[in-house]
């Protein structure tokens, strides 16, 4: 690709944004145009607005980029916006930046589940992207929205999607147990969560029980009339906070239509790869799922950075006294559950046409 594609972050000041902000500043097709925040940080450098809490410095030039509004159309021309704002505020600026002709790659919850939104974990249902021509039509929009699922969520469907396509899953039980930048800055307070658990996750469960059963549905249809039948599998989740800072572990026990050993189960993980059409886009990991059979795998601190944060890591594949099997598996929820997962979409909607390289 000659020039790289100019893009906007809105939430840019946040947890998320600032992933971003580290991701694509050394990304191959994107370049920061634009970081956008609330009223209160705009028209403050970035290095200032922002409360930097990732472990490389600033990028030298978004440190001095000026903190914009985030309210289309920007003074700058954008091709891309990732929307990393907070949720109470994100459904009208998203789309209107959609209305104004711009592709937003959105973390936020608000737009997920309409039928006409691509709610995408690409290597498991890439497909699902061509809800945009129904998008477009149905809202007169010259741009459009996708949506990368809650960060719990991102991870369990990488695990259960292998599963899924060789043995049918028709159940899924999950616990998580959820880091807490998942919450953003600052978060929850250091005296209720150092050295304790908290079993209250707000809207989690619910987001997982519903997203899993959109994302591995089957599209079906064509062109304007193309939809998403959801899967038919049971999800029954427990959410909890626990005193780790990045990286989601969760617990799961599977129900399947056909019986696997947990061989099998392992074998099938192993070999998948995910959707054709999503190998070799520059933030797509080799393998999107790794197996660690250690007893003691996977874990936040020693397994977290596979695949450059993006590889989810299944471990403790065994038979179920309940359902058929159980495993434990860990995600980046800041990377595969929010900003990494994003940009992937991003490299998607440009590998696909959907928006112009030149
Ligand atoms: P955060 O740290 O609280 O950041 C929120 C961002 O939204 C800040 O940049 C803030 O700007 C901006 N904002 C707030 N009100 C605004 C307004 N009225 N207009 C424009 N911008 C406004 O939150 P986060 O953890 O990064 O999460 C961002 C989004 O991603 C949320 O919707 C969250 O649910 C979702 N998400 C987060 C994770 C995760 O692991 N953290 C994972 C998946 C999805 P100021 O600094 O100016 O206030």
């Amino acid at each position: 690709m000659s020039a790289k594609i100019p893009v906007g972050i809105l939430g840019a000041t946040g947890t998320v944004g600032q992933k971003f902000v580290r991701l694509l500043a050394e990304h191959p097709w994107f370049e920061i145009a634009a970081v956008c925040a609330s009223e209160a940080s705009a028209g403050r450098p970035y290095g200032e607005a922002a409360r930097w809490r990732e472990p490389a410095p600033i990028p030298e030039p978004v440190a001095r980029m000026l903190v914009r509004p985030a309210t289309p159309p920007l003074e700058v021309p954008v091709r891309i916006v990732f929307s990393a704002l907070d949720a109470a505020v994100a459904r009208p600026i998203e789309e209107g930046f959609a209305a104004a002709g711009v592709y937003v790659v959105t973390n936020t919850r608000n737009l997920r589940m309409d039928p006409d939104v691509p709610l995408l974990v690409p290597e498991v249902n890439a497909d699902h992207l061509a809800l945009l021509h129904v998008q477009q039509r149905a809202r007169g929009w010259r741009g459009g929205v996708v949506a990368n699922p809650n960060c719990s969520t991102a991870a369990l469907v990488l695990a259960l999607a292998p599963l899924h396509q060789a043995f049918g899953v028709t159940r899924a039980f999950v616990a998580t147990m959820q880091a807490v930048s998942g919450a953003g800055y600052p978060g929850v307070a250091s005296l209720d969560i150092v050295g304790n658990v908290i079993p209250h996750i707000g809207g989690e469960e619910e987001k997982i029980e519903t997203e899993t059963r959109k994302i591995l549905g089957a599209l079906a249809g064509e062109g304007d009339a193309a939809g998403v039948t959801e899967a038919d599998v049971v999800v029954s989740a427990h959410a909890n906070r626990v005193p780790v800072i990045d990286g989601h572990t969760e617990v799961v026990s599977v129900g399947l239509a056909r019986r696997a050993t947990p061989e099998e189960a392992v074998a099938v993980l192993r070999d998948w790869t995910g959707h054709a059409s999503v190998r070799g886009l520059p933030s797509s990991p080799a393998r999107p799922v790794e197996v660690d059979e250690r007893a003691d795998r996977p874990q936040p601190r020693l397994d977290l950075e596979r695949g450059r944060g993006m590889t989810v890591t299944v471990g403790r594949v065994r038979p179920c006294r309940l359902l058929d099997l159980r495993l434990a598996l860990l995600g980046h929820n800041t990377l595969r559950g929010a900003a990494g997962a994003a940009v992937q979409n991003a490299e998607l909607l440009v590998a696909q046409g959907w928006v112009p390289r030149g």
